[in-house]
């Protein structure tokens, strides 16, 4: 099925039923109403020149608006640019130029940065960029208004000529290891994955997701929009970026069974529940995903715990691949849940192979991470180089990741190829070393990093943000803690304290930075 097509099933199935809520706004709709919006809004693109292929950009932190237009984009057959919020001049110029993008849809100002004046600067330098639509002025209105110039008719027969396998959406990568890359993905890569996501957390038309991640990515767009939409589920927008308050408001506001987040936002509502213990009732919650980046053993028990998601899932994928390869199940044990990204999701194939010779590894050894099947991108947008790069002739795309399948299937992730230590000959993974700080009752966040040493190759480095009012640390006392723990070529050299860590609007830290400050710091 097409994006839209699936959406039309849904409010077939569920019109009364809830599909929409902007907390911010209060604003809510029906799926019925929620469709019949999504279809306006399609002809005004329509009646606006979009063509199938043309590129739409979207260029907003989270709101209605936003998933009004992925829906619509969709329907137009048109191919939604996701363009994230925190980008600036050169990187907004870039994306709109690098994808085509003929009309923009925008925010209008965002945490203090002018977007009209943003795009104003960068427009004489994008050809292609006929219209900018900003959201919340007379422009949007324009855009939904003009769509009753075009018959339903013109737009059911738009959808008609659509195919599942054609492009919908290019995806930038968050940019952790480098400049991001556009992928590009079709209705059923997205719509598929968002389905199996929300499947494997046996979502229906009863729950209501809280989704606190940006929708420019797909943890928002297609974990959280398409797998609400592909089961008659809720979506509830908490706020336009991220906020600790406003998710645990949203809720207990609204009821709220499942819960998205990074670990890094976890911790945030963690440390808010500590400082206001008994302000929220979570009593709804139930499920949900963390993904994105390692979650922390202590963090996850507590997860389960205080915030009571104790149907938790963990989820291992990648912008590339819709984004979910693999996934932890509602019913695994504990020790699954913390220690592993769970096992392969259907219709889709795992391999763990050695980096260098392409040879499957033994189960239990370390490799990189390949995966394969419906879920894989098209291709990165006007780039076949680098696509053939990332997946080889028979399909499989190279995550770059390290992982460990074990004999019963569950995958670990060890860390990213680029980020791992070679300190002295001996491999360092730098997540071993975090889980273990973790550990210690004055660390609230760690992040540990290879920096270059003559002696030994590399040395590590910990980057630490302590509780608050926890006393000063020091390298000695850090080290001393690990003595006896950790094996001593894992034991960091260095320490680093900080308020927070240099992220991707993702909520990623961003390890290419730190190395790059770490060089600054020691020099
Ligand atoms: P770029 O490719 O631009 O450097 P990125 O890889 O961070 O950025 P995304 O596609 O958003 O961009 O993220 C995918 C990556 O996130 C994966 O390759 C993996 O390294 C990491 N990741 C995702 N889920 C998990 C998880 N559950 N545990 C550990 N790492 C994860
Ligand atoms: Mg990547």
């Amino acid at each position: 099925r097409t994006v839209g097509a699936d959406l039309a099933r849904t409010a077939r199935a569920f019109p009364d039923g809830e599909a929409l809520v902007e907390c911010a706004s209060g604003r809510r709709w029906t799926y019925a109403a929620f469709d019949a919006a999504v279809d306006q809004l399609a002809r005004g693109l329509l009646a606006a020149g979009v063509e199938a292929g043309d590129r739409v950009g979207i260029w907003s932190p989270n709101c209605a608006e936003w998933v009004l237009l992925q829906y619509a984009a969709a329907r137009a057959g048109s191919i939604l640019v996701n363009l994230n919020p925190a980008y600036r001049e050169h990187e907004i110029a870039y994306a709109l130029r690098h994808s085509g993008t003929k009309l923009l849809v925008a925010a209008t100002r965002v945490k203090g940065s002018d977007y009209v004046a943003l795009i104003g600067a960068v427009r004489a330098d994008c050809p292609a960029l006929e219209r900018v639509v900003h959201i919340g002025t007379a422009d949007w209105d324009a855009l939904v208004e003009g769509g009753r110039a075009v018959p339903l008719e013109q737009l059911r027969e738009r959808e008609a000529g659509l195919s599942p396998d054609d492009p919908a959406n290019i995806q930038y990568t968050s940019g952790t290891t480098g400049f991001p890359k556009g992928a590009t993905l079709s209705h059923n890569n997205i719509l598929g994955n968002g389905f199996q996501v929300a499947e494997i957390q046996g979502w229906t038309e009863a729950d209501r997701v809280c989704l606190p991640v940006p929708f420019y990515h797909c943890f928002g767009m297609v974990m959280g929009n398409l797998g609400a939409t592909s089961h008659g589920s809720c979506i509830v927008v908490p706020g336009a970026l991220f906020d600790p308050v406003q998710t645990l408001d949203a809720v207990q506001n609204e009821r709220c069974t499942v819960l998205y987040g990074v670990p890094t936002m976890f911790i945030a509502e963690l440390a808010q529940l500590e400082a206001a213990p008994g302000r929220w009732d979570l009593s709804s919650l139930r499920t949900g995903a963390m993904a994105g980046s390692p979650c922390p053993v202590e963090v996850m028990k507590r997860v389960m715990g205080e915030m009571g998601m104790a149907e938790v899932t963990i989820a291992y994928g990648m912008t590339e691949t819709a984004p979910v390869s693999t996934q932890t199940r509602r019913t695994d044990s504990l020790e699954h849940r913390v220690a592993t990204v769970g096992r392969v999701h259907p219709h889709v194939e795992v391999k763990v192979v050695d980096p260098q010779t392409g040879a499957t590894v033994p189960t239990g050894t370390p490799g990189e991470l390949c995966t394969r099947g419906y879920s894989v991108m098209l291709g990165y947008w006007e780039d076949p180089e680098r696509t053939a790069e990332a997946v080889d002739p028979q399909g499989w795309m190279h995550t770059g990741d390290l992982a460990e399948m074990a004999a019963d299937g569950y995958v670990s992730i060890v860390g990213r190829i680029k980020d791992m230590v070679i300190r002295g000959g001996e491999n360092v993974y730098p997540r071993e070393v975090e889980e273990f700080l973790y550990s210690h009752p004055d660390i609230e966040d760690v992040q540990v990093i290879g920096v270059p040493d003559p002696r030994y190759g590399e040395e590590l480095m910990a980057w630490v943000k302590l509780r608050p009012g926890a006393p000063e640390l020091t390298v000695d006392q850090l080290r001393a803690f690990c003595a006896g723990k950790l094996a001593h070529f894992k034991v960091p050299r260095y320490l680093h304290l900080v308020d927070g860590f240099p992220m991707t609007v993702t909520g990623k830290v961003r390890k290419v930075e730190m190395r790059e400050q770490a060089l600054r710091l020691l020099a």
